[in-house]
């Protein structure tokens, strides 16, 4: 079957079984907040719910899918792999994960890669790095890991504890020792921080941090305090850990949000956007690679034949099609139209914000308006967004969104604003 029917087939077949939420509610446990909406398939940027009505999508199943829906060249790999063979374990050589970790290595700094299936199981992967490498060659008794302030790290125990947002950890305690919070962007603080842990029993074995905050608000790094915190870890041998789970994989318009601020980590974490929607995780080092031995780290799942093999096609396809270029110019066209719209309501936009095609407008503070009045406006109007948080309104379409979606979107945005600003 040729991919172009197949996409035919994923597009235009609605399934006839009406949507009952009181059934979905009383067999799935209810850890969302969910919006009075069903999905049921979707092309490219386009989603329809189970009533048939359209929505452009602009929050691509959160930064994840890359290529958007029932991109072709993923359809026709999904299919081919699942006839071929979709998992083995890793007792074997796996030729699909060598594949995608020699694309990896090609295209960043890392020597090797380690393959999970999620954000947070990577970044579990970086803090049992971290831990291994402070003991073994550090030789550290008690090591403390730094993170920051409204940072998102995934919802293990390890990664709640590393999150600095208390909502994410409330009730959840006792939490895993061994972390330690400091302002996001501020040298100052990490330098007080490694200096008083250190008069302590404890010492600073590794600072973990999002070059741009995605779930704390859409905030990106300062250039200065990224080359400070490198200039530190080179001084000390802490090692730098990038959490590039959100802003990598072409999100910024880079395929790396460190190559915008002018820094390589010693580790990083990738995962929403590399499989397109696939799920699967990478833990990243360049040198610290032989700190795991084998048997000490593993996951049943990871880098099986057919999450590689999809998420091998979704970089080739960046690659080929030249989609970093349309992240930049989609990106820039989507902030200059939202920063004409923040120019008109500035009693309720404080600022518009963002890297590529991860942009944030944050609403004033001192207003009763939040993110989600407008994320549930923009709804009303057939736009899907996301809030970063209580008050940032969060854009992450698919990166091969066309002008005109962006053009759409904005339109959608205004008639939102225009409605919950009335
Ligand atoms: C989403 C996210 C995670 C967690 O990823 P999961 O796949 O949900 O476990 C971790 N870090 C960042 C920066 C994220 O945005």
């Amino acid at each position: 079957m040729s991919s172009e029917t197949l996409v035919q087939q994923a597009t235009t077949n609605p399934e006839s079984n009406p949507f009952d939420a009181n059934s979905f509610d009383a067999a799935v446990m209810s850890t969302y907040g969910r919006f009075p909406l069903a999905l049921e398939r979707g092309a490219g940027c386009q989603v329809w719910d189970t009533e048939g009505r359209e929505y452009l999508d602009f929050v691509a199943g959160i930064a994840t899918c890359t290529l958007g829906h029932a991109h072709p060249a993923m359809v026709e790999m999904v299919t081919r792999q699942i006839q071929k063979l979709h998992h083995v374990s890793n007792l074997y050589y796996i030729p699909e994960q060598g594949e995608l970790a020699k694309w990896l290595v090609a295209h960043s700094c890392a020597d090797r890669v380690f393959f999970c299936n999620s954000g947070a199981e990577a970044n579990e992967g970086a803090i049992k790095l971290a831990r291994k490498y402070a003991h073994t060659v550090l030789d550290i008794d008690n090591p403390i890991i730094l993170t920051a302030q409204s940072s998102f790290h995934g919802r293990t125990l390890a990664t709640i504890t590393a999150t600095g947002q208390p909502k994410y950890q409330k009730n959840f305690d006792p939490l895993v020792p061994g972390f330690y919070y400091v302002p996001y962007n501020d040298i100052a603080a990490v330098e007080a921080a490694i200096s008083e842990l250190d008069e302590g029993n404890y010492r600073v074995a590794a600072i973990l941090v999002e070059p741009l905050q995605g779930e704390g608000g859409v905030r990106p790094g300062d250039v200065e305090y990224f080359q400070k915190l490198r200039q530190i870890c080179d001084d000390t041998g802490i090692l730098l850990i990038f959490d590039e789970v959100q802003v990598g994989m072409g999100r910024s318009g880079k395929l790396w949000g460190y190559e915008h601020l002018g820094v390589e980590p010693d580790v990083f974490t990738s995962a929403k956007g590399l499989g397109g929607g696939i799920p699967i995780g990478a833990l990243m080092s360049k040198k610290f690679c032989d700190v795991f031995q084998p048997g000490e780290h593993a996951s049943t799942f990871g880098g099986n034949p057919f999450a590689c093999a999809v998420a091998l096609t979704v970089c080739q396809t960046l690659e080929r099609e030249g989609i970093l270029a349309n992240v930049v110019e989609r990106g820039a066209q989507l902030r200059t139209g939202l920063q004409a719209i923040a120019a008109k309501y500035p009693d309720y936009i404080a600022e518009v914000r963002g890297w590529g095609l991860i942009n944030g407008m944050e609403l004033q503070a001192d207003i009763q308006l939040t993110a989600l009045d407008v994320v549930k406006a923009a709804m009303d109007e057939g736009l899907l967004l996301v809030p970063a948080g209580p008050k940032v309104v969060r854009f992450v379409p698919p990166l091969i969104v066309s002008e005109k979606d962006v053009e759409n979107a904005l339109q959608m945005v205004n008639k939102a604003m225009a409605a919950v600003t009335n």
